[in-house]
């Protein structure tokens, strides 16, 4: 005997390959992918500069609104001396 039954086994790299995930830009609305930007989540730095002043802007017109006390500040009478 001594018959060595190699079977070849054929194998498939699909789920090597990580799929190709594009992201739209919210700023310019083209397909980028998030491995080639660092300014996530939009495409370029320069879209994320735009993003940023728009959001700067919309802050700056709103009025500040203060937090309203809730249980963060104790009061004295839960203090025993
Ligand atoms: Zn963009």
């Amino acid at each position: 005997m001594g018959t060595a039954h190699q079977s070849r086994t054929t194998i498939n790299f699909v789920g090597d390959a990580l799929p190709t995930c594009t992201m739209q830009c919210p700023i310019c609305n083209s397909q980028f992918e998030p491995s080639e930007t660092t300014a996530m989540p939009f495409c370029s730095n320069r879209c994320r500069q735009i993003d940023m002043g728009r959001w700067l802007e919309e802050g700056y017109s709103l009025p500040h609104v203060p937090d309203p006390e809730d249980d963060e500040v104790p009061d004295d009478d839960t203090l025993l001396n």
